[in-house]
This record gives structure tokens, sequence and C-alpha cells, in this order.
């Protein structure tokens, strides 16, 4: 449990509880870079309610993949959790581990209580522009996920299933997914670290926080999401099979518009194009992941 904690505060005062996972996939580790430096600095303030830092999939992080036998961030469906939970069953596979361990954590803190309790899923992606929060529709108007300034994806659960966030939720979390641009980018450290930043302010735990902190952070946020859309709708998925050899096209990046008929990448098939008029989202330029784009449109 040691080398899962990357931090945790609290003083004993009443306040939110927010828990902020990084490395989720073992291959993104900016997220976790990200709240090593938050905590560096929270040491200076005083806290409300508890904040807790962790990181996601241990092994697959100390080999720099995004997952060693399955992922970490589909797996969360009634029926694993009914295998992960079982006792007499062995638990062989290394992810398993990973998520009893982080299982463990959220079922305890579902159980207490909070002003807020927020789950923060911090992720960065392959393809370039990847700045925004994924969010079950009821809460893209919560004013945590509105703090991040950057623009939010909705009806991505329609698509994605088993993910953490929707576990969270289902617990009574208030949850997302807030990536933070580019794998590998320090752009993206700097963006998740300004993100948790406004997160800890709008949510009231930093006791002593100077009131410029938060307009700093939020400028900071605004100004690096100027030209993308505030919200967009999922629309439609590509699914990558095993085997498939999939290989998106060059050029494309998060929220880039797309026509329908467009060639967006070939398998062994020959060329898939877009199903319809959209932005294209997510576009898959790594090896590992079976999302190979989806289609997203701007929300009426
Ligand atoms: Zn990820």
């Amino acid at each position: 449990m040691k080398d899962r904690i990357i931090g945790h505060l609290t003083h004993g005062r009443p306040g939110p509880l927010i828990i902020l996972i990084g490395g989720l996939h073992g291959n993104e580790i900016e997220g976790i870079r990200a709240t090593e430096r938050v905590f560096e600095q929270l040491k200076n303030y005083t806290i409300n309610g508890e904040v807790i830092g962790l990181r996601g999939n241990l092994a697959a992080i100390a080999e720099q993949r995004r997952y060693l036998a399955y992922d970490l961030n589909r797996c969360w469906t009634e029926a694993h959790l009914r295998f992960l939970r079982a006792d007499t069953i062995k638990h062989s596979k290394p992810e398993d581990q990973e998520a009893i361990a982080l299982l463990e954590v959220i079922d305890h803190y579902a159980e207490q209580s909070f002003s807020t309790k927020i789950i923060a899923d911090l992720h960065t992606t392959s393809a370039q522009k990847g700045s925004f929060v994924i969010v079950p529709e009821y809460y893209a108007d919560h004013p945590i996920v509105e703090a991040l300034h950057i623009p939010i994806v909705v009806n991505m659960e329609y698509f994605l299933k088993g993910t953490l966030l929707n576990y969270s939720c289902d617990r009574g979390f208030i949850s997302f997914a807030f990536e933070g641009g580019q794998i590998g980018s320090s752009d993206a450290i700097d963006l998740h670290e300004a993100g948790v930043w406004s997160m800890l302010l709008e949510a009231g735990a930093i006791e002593d926080a100077p009131k410029s902190l938060k307009e700093d952070r939020a400028s900071y946020l605004q100004q690096l999401a100027s030209g993308l859309p505030s919200r967009v709708t999922a629309k439609s998925m590509h699914v990558v099979h095993e085997g498939a050899k999939f290989s998106m096209n060059d050029g494309y990046f998060n929220f880039k518009p797309v026509q329908k008929g467009e060639v967006l990448a070939q398998d062994k098939d020959g060329p898939i194009v877009s199903p319809q008029d959209g932005l294209i989202f997510m576009p898959l330029y790594q090896k590992e992941g079976s999302d190979g784009f989806f289609i997203v449109d701007l929300q009426e």
C-alpha cells in the first residue's frame, strides 16, 4: 500500500474528500507527477476534509505499459467485481491485485460522510490536444467539473463499459476522467497540476489559500482551452478487435472536424471511414487499447 499512496493529508477538519488517481494506465504517468507536485505544496496549508493521491496500476507503471493482463479502466463491471470480491477464487493476474487494492479504498470511503466526495481519475492520451473531462451528463454542470475549464465530454458511458468513473459514480462519488494532454508531455503535467489545484480550491479543501490562487489557476486553464468546444456528446465509436492490425491515419487530433465517409484509419480489411459528420475524439495512436476512435458532436 505504501507505494500506492502519493500523498494523504487530513487535519481532522470537516470538508470534502478528494481522491486523485494517476497511472490507472501505467504508461500515463503525467497525473502522478502532477499529484506529487501538488502534495509537495499542500504541506504549507491547512486542509479541510481529506485529500488522497494514489497510483493506479503499480505493476504496469513499473513496466511503462498501459496494462499487463487487462485494462484497469475497463474492468469495473458487475461480473468482474463479483470475481474480485470472491475469496475462494484465485486472483492470479497482476491487475486482479491492483483492482482489489483500489476497490478496497473506494468501498471504504463510500461508507464515510464528507461535504462532497470526489474521485478524479487522471489520464493522458496518445493523440494531440488531449485535454478534456469525461463525466456522466448528470454531473456535467457540477462546479468542480466546471472549475477545470476544459472541454466536457458526456455520454461516453454508452460506449465505454467498466470504467472506474462509472463504478465510483455508482458508489456515490462525483467522479470523472480528467485527461491532461498528450502522453509524455510536460504540458500535460502542468495542466493536471493546475486542474487539481482548481478542484481543491473550488471544493474548499484548503482553508488558508490566498484568493489570487484560484483566479490564477482558472485563467491559466481558460487560456489553454481557448478555441476548444465547451461541451460535446459522444455519438459513435470504432472498436478495435484483437488482431485487426488497426492503424489510424496521420494528422488527426482530438476535436478535429471530420465528415461522413472520410477515411480515418486502416485495418486488415481495408479503409475505415467516419460513420457521420462530427469531431474526431481520442484517435488511437498507440498499439495497446481497443478504442480506435470516437465521433463526438457539439451539444445543442
Ligand atoms: Zn488512460
